[in-house]
């Protein structure tokens, strides 16, 4: 079923499925068992297609990993289910699977995917910042980005949501905050970035807020992510450690893919599930290249970048609540902990960079990143300990070239304007379901040649 050969000598050589179209079942590759790719193949088997999926790496779950080494299960990828509703197709899956879900705040809100009560935030003295002032200046980041609609209204051309605070704040200089509030402020920024994964200096004033979310709220997931993975890639043909290199578009009939060590794979059709982040680096070829206005797309989106650090310690001695937040003087210097203690029970915090700051850890060696997260730790809560493990998120990474692409959280930042419509995606969509830039992009083709 599977040619080791390169395409030339392939000439003698078989294909999963012929040359001529057959009256076999139809049949799929899917390029990438993360979770896009997961749905997809399951769909597609699920609807008679023969499917097979190739896997880079050795394993399936792609930005989704739940790691095992502290004795349970602790996300290093995903880790919410956004839009606990029956609408979400993982919801139902979830239930199924008998998995709990921790909830960590309504659906009424973007920016926080955990209500603001579930916060301690303290200063870099260990000073704790009294939750009055912390909702009084989230009042005041509302009413900021409130303002940058109308600036947005304004001005043709995009900008950053930086840029049109600066703005906002020429105009409205009551707005500005001062000290203890002004790193309060900051941290709602670095908040906003963390949803984004990205810089406020790149976040799109015009798009920031087309996100639609699903109802239902957002809840973690208690026992990891792994189970639901597991059960999408049950039954599925998965060739890990098939990295593909190129797409090839057969002259009569059906596509052609080949692996990085030449392994061919023929089929009737195509489906890309691979990070946006390798599609921009141009890691896979496609012979005829892609539409222009699909390549536009894909070069004019943008990606950004989020990590975890996790850290167990053998007492908890942080206080009961969801999140630890670190405020400071830029959102840069700012960040946060999610408290896992408080919906596992088990004594671990995940240290959560975004956009640049989580650029420059990854620069940092695995002992260098930890020691950070716990010098940041150790700034906020002076009596913090030693964590007795560490782990990092660059397990992630570690496969492709350039892992900060490969990191990356799917975001809007610069330029995009309807650029989710031009990829036929919702965020929620590229997060979550599907990234099928490919697509039928053969079968269209093919239609298109016919
Ligand atoms: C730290 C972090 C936290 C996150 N938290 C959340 C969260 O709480 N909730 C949420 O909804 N989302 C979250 N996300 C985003 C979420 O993880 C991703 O949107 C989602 O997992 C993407 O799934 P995917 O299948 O599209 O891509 P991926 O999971 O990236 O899967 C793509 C697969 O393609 C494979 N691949 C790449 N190149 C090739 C190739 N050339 N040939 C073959 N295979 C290839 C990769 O190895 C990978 O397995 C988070 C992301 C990160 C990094």
């Amino acid at each position: 079923m599977e040619s080791t050969s390169d395409q030339s000598i392939s000439e003698s050589s078989s294909g999963f499925l012929s040359d001529q179209p057959s009256c076999t079942k139809p049949s799929v590759i899917v390029i990438g068992a993360g979770i896009a790719g997961l749905a997809a193949a399951r769909a597609l088997q699920g609807a008679s297609f023969k499917v097979t999926l190739l896997e880079s790496r050795d394993r399936v779950g792609g930005r989704i990993l739940t790691d095992y080494s502290f004795g349970f299960p602790v996300d290093m990828g995903a880790s919410w289910l956004h839009g606990a509703s029956k609408d979400n197709p993982l919801a139902s899956l979830i239930a199924r699977l008998g998995l709990p879900l921790y909830r960590t705040s309504g659906d009424d809100s973007v920016l926080y995917d955990h209500d603001l009560e579930s916060y301690a935030l303290f200063d870099m003295e260990g000073l704790q910042i009294c939750q009055h002032l912390v909702a009084k200046v989230g009042e005041v980041f509302e009413a900021l980005l409130e303002e940058t609609k109308k600036v947005r209204e304004e001005f043709a051309e995009d900008m950053s949501v930086m840029k049109a605070f600066s703005i906002v704040m020429e105009r409205r200089p009551e707005l500005r905050q001062e000290g203890l509030a002004h790193k309060v402020l900051q941290w709602y920024l670095c908040r906003l970035e963390g949803w984004f994964a990205a810089d406020a200096d790149n976040i799109s004033v015009q798009s920031w807020d087309e996100e639609e979310l699903l109802e239902g709220g957002h809840g973690l997931m208690v026992r990891g992510y792994a189970p639901v993975v597991t059960s999408l890639a049950e039954g599925l043909d998965i060739r890990l450690s098939h990295r593909v290199r190129k797409v090839v578009r057969r002259r009569h009939h059906g596509v052609r893919v080949i692996t990085e060590d030449a392994k061919i794979f023929d089929a009737d059709a195509a489906v890309i599930a691979a990070p946006l982040g390798v599609l921009k680096a141009n890691l896979i070829k496609f012979e005829p290249r892609l539409p222009d206005w699909k390549e536009q797309a894909i070069a004019d989106l943008a990606v950004g970048n989020e990590n975890k650090i996790a850290l167990f310690f053998e007492t908890v001695f942080w206080p009961n609540v969801e999140f630890l937040g670190v405020v400071a003087p830029t959102s840069y210097s700012c960040s946060y902990f999610l408290n896992l203690h408080k919906a596992t029970g088990h004594p671990v915090l995940v240290y959560m960079p975004a956009g640049r700051l989580a650029n420059d850890i990854e620069h940092l060696s695995d002992e260098a990143a930890a020691s950070f997260a716990v010098l940041q730790l150790k700034r906020i809560l002076p009596n913090a300990t030693e964590p007795t493990k560490a782990r990092w998120a660059a397990i992630l990474t570690m496969q492709l070239e350039n892992p900060m692409i490969y990191m990356s959280v799917f975001a809007l930042l610069l330029k995009p304007f309807s650029l989710q419509e031009r990829l036929h995606v919702t965020i929620f969509q590229a997060q979550f379901m599907a990234l099928l830039l490919l697509g039928f992009w053969q079968l269209q083709n093919a239609a298109s040649n016919s």
